[in-house]
């Protein structure tokens, strides 16, 4: 049985979906891209199980979580629903990224040379390789992470080099900005250096940009998949 404060849960979070997904379809026909370019990421981290189940319930398949141990229990809680694809979007120590390698899908926070390699080794060939978008830090980052895009190519040759990673693309957590201008503005030189390396490679498809409060500048500036916390999931309580 399912408590009457899940039901209420689900009944938010499906609406809270509907909602994100419309103003995703608004933004593309605002800015002239297809809707279909934009995908949805569901930042889960912190939420309990019931609320993932909802949101899959709803139709959503593509999870995002940020602390390691979280997202391999939540991967194995779920181990049932095969269809969902994992995404690890948050600092990884190298303690902790033979739990991703072995549980996740895809990883946007790859920004050490070192990390890249221990990934690479504990994936199992097994298994398809690991999507991997590189963290750039552009000006007005939050927090530390991220290299320069100064570094990109030699990152970008790196991840090439190694068989169970694939690279997709790049990432950023901008700070919040005043403006939609401002925030567009440092999108720019990312969005430059993402279309310059989509030239070079087919399998680079991915610019992972946009979250709750920044949607409308990552659309223009060309997000390709925006990471979606609070909208969905409501407030967290903690990080
Ligand atoms: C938490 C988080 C998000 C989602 O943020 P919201 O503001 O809740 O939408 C997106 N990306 C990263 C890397 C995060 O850590």
């Amino acid at each position: 049985m399912i408590s009457d404060v899940e039901m209420t849960e689900a009944t938010n979070i499906k609406s809270n979906l509907h909602l994100v997904s419309q103003q995703i379809e608004a933004l593309a026909l605002q800015y002239q891209r297809e809707a279909k370019n934009v995908r949805l990421l569901a930042v889960s981290k912190t939420k309990p199980i019931s609320a993932l189940k909802a949101a899959y319930d709803a139709g959503q398949r593509a999870f995002g979580e940020n602390y390691a141990q979280e997202a391999a229990d939540k991967h194995l809680a779920l181990s049932h629903l095969t269809d969902i694809e994992w995404h690890f979007i948050g600092p990884i120590q190298s303690n902790k990224s033979r739990l991703i390698a072995e549980t996740m899908d895809w990883v946007h926070s790859v920004d050490r040379e070192k990390i890249a390699r221990r990934l690479n080794e504990q994936r199992s060939s097994n298994l398809p390789p690991l999507n991997v978008c590189i963290q750039i830090n552009i000006s007005g980052e939050q927090s530390k992470s991220g290299i320069l895009l100064s570094e990109l190519d030699s990152m970008v040759d790196l991840v090439a080099s190694l068989p169970n990673l694939q690279l997709r693309g790049l990432m950023a957590i901008p700070a919040p900005q005043d403006s939609h201008e401002t925030q567009c503005a440092i999108y720019q030189p990312l969005a430059q250096a993402y279309l310059e390396l989509a030239k070079s490679d087919s399998m680079i498809d991915t610019l992972s940009i946009g979250m709750s409060g920044d949607l409308s500048a990552a659309i223009q500036s060309g997000s390709t998949m925006v990471r979606v916390g609070t909208a969905i999931f409501g407030e967290r309580d903690y990080s």
